[in-house]
């Protein structure tokens, strides 16, 4: 009898261990596997007109494909790339091919959801069965105490209903082997940053890692941080840092390529507490594995209202659109050094502390009152480690119209930067023009006279905003929206 040929479409599951659909297929006999270049994702963003892939990520991306190719290819497996839409892609690969099967991962968002709805049609139009799984989260969606629909809105009241499942699941047995279906078919060239029309990012030297994509380095990651280094014991004390690599795991590229899974992750944090130690930390990074669980399912609860500016709970503040208070927030030339430090961190490297992206993102829309939706598509531009859900469930929770219940919250800039900052040296790292400043006042440059900081040499710009009266203004238009 002919072996039944099945065909993987890896999305961002960019691993070959603990690929649910790369080893039900290569169970079955040979196997296409296919990557698509889908043109949608080379766009703009829609509320800001944001180139969508920026170079860092872009680089990671290229480095993570090729590193899933050479993978594929020790198995005995070729990945095959392809240039277009997966809806048309697909079918056509499936018809050239003869495949019967397709086995894909879910993914969430609006987007990538109706790209799905696409091809599940496209296939059934040429007979071809669909075969789904699910790898976003470390809990399996049919082993949560509630249907997605009805997950809990308060993070605290989801982390207590799961919490005891999160280690339930081990990674998948790693396939063995593979047979490459057609080994004859051009595997087609892996895609170059000059064909995304973006120029090689020059590497800044303050970066906190030079990161590199795919499963290879994020293992080797986890090997260093977790056991070389034994970073995991303390990192309930570290995790609040900005400077240098190991403060946190930095796992989140990989993890959101899915270059690691989240249960890969959670088995070496479970082999750690068996063979060193058990302690708050190993639990926090755990705990901090729940948060993304936690956007995942939320945004496959609430699908388009997770992109609507009044955000998950439906609240009407009015947002503004202005170009150049944008524009200098973006740069890191606001005028707040904490602010600007960690914006030119990530305009620098494709890479932000959450210390720095919860500063930078209450400054936006509590200081600056800008629509978070532009801040989010900054975000997905130059993070490395962008992934829909934590980044536009953190921005919405962050505007304060995401699922929170503690009304308007604001990050203080001189609390944030006297608790995590004190000597000024994150912020003399990224806006060295204010090392000339002493201590007590490089946060806020605007206390020394404008004598004495052009004898000094500091050229730095002005505040763009008044701190204490902008979170008034702000915090008086959220609080009319909801109606208080
Ligand atoms: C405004 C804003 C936007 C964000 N955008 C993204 C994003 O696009 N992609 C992304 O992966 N994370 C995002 N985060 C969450 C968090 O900042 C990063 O996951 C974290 O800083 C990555 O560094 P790390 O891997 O060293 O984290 P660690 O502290 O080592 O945590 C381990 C892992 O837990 C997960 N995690 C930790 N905190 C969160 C969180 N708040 N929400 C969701 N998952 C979390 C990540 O997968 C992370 O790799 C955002 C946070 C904010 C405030």
């Amino acid at each position: 009898m002919t072996p039944r040929l099945a065909a993987v479409w890896f999305r961002r599951d960019l691993r070959v261990l603990d690929h649910g659909p790369l080893l039900a297929a290569a169970r079955q006999g040979p196997v296409v596997c296919v990557y698509c270049v889908d043109p949608r994702e080379l766009g703009v963003s829609r509320e800001a007109g944001l180139p969508r892939l920026g170079a860092h990520r872009a680089r990671f991306l290229l480095e993570s494909l090729a590193d899933l190719r050479d993978g594929l290819r020790r198995l005995g497996g070729e990945l095959l790339v392809r240039r277009g839409g997966p809806e048309h892609v697909l079918p056509a690969l499936a018809r050239q091919l003869g495949w019967s099967q397709l086995l894909f991962h879910r993914l969430v968002g609006t987007e990538e959801e109706q790209v799905e709805r696409a091809v599940e049609a496209a296939m059934a139009a040429v007979g071809c069965q669909v075969v789904t799984c699910w790898d976003r989260t470390l809990v399996p969606l049919d082993a949560l105490p509630f249907a997605v629909s009805a997950t809990p809105e308060v993070f605290t009241s989801f982390r207590e209903r799961v919490e005891a499942l999160a280690g339930a699941v081990p990674p998948l047995p790693a396939v063995p082997s593979l047979v490459a279906a057609h080994p004859e078919v051009d595997p087609g060239p892996l895609p170059t940053l000059a064909e995304f029309g973006l120029d090689e990012p020059t590497p800044d030297p303050r970066a906190v890692l030079p990161f590199r994509g795919g499963a290879t380095a994020g293992r080797a990651r986890l090997q260093a941080w977790l056991w070389d280094q034994d970073r995991l014991r303390h990192y309930k004390q570290t995790r609040n840092g900005m400077i240098g690599a190991d403060y946190s795991s930095k796992f989140s590229p990989w993890l959101a390529l899915g270059c690691l899974s989240a249960r890969q992750v959670q088995a070496e944090i479970g082999r750690y507490e068996a063979e060193r130690v058990r302690n708050e930390s190993t639990y926090w990074l755990t705990f901090e594995l729940l948060w993304r669980d936690y956007f995942q399912l939320i945004a496959r609860k609430h699908g388009a209202r997770l992109f609507a500016a009044s955000g998950l709970r439906g609240i009407a503040v009015p947002w503004r659109r202005d170009r150049a208070a944008f524009e200098r927030w973006c740069t890191g030339r606001t005028g707040i050094p904490l602010v600007d430090a960690n914006l030119r961190e990530l305009l620098a490297t494709g890479f932000l502390s959450n210390r720095g992206r919860q500063i930078v993102a209450s400054f936006l829309t509590k200081n600056l009152g800008l629509d978070w939706r532009w801040g989010a598509e900054w975000f997905e531009s130059r993070l490395i480690d962008h992934d829909v859900a934590a980044n536009h469930g953190n921005w919405c929770y962050a505007a304060g119209v995401g699922n929170d219940a503690r009304g308007f919250r604001y990050f203080d800039i001189a609390v944030q930067a006297a608790k995590y900052d004190r000597d000024g040296d994150y912020v003399k790292l990224w806006c060295p023009e204010l090392a000339p400043l002493g201590n007590d006042v490089v946060h806020a440059p605007w206390t020394v006279p404008l004598g004495t900081r052009q004898r000094l040499g500091v050229d730095y710009p002005d505040p763009i905003v008044d701190l204490a009266a902008s979170v008034a203004a702000n915090r008086r238009a959220w609080e009319a929206a909801v109606g208080r």
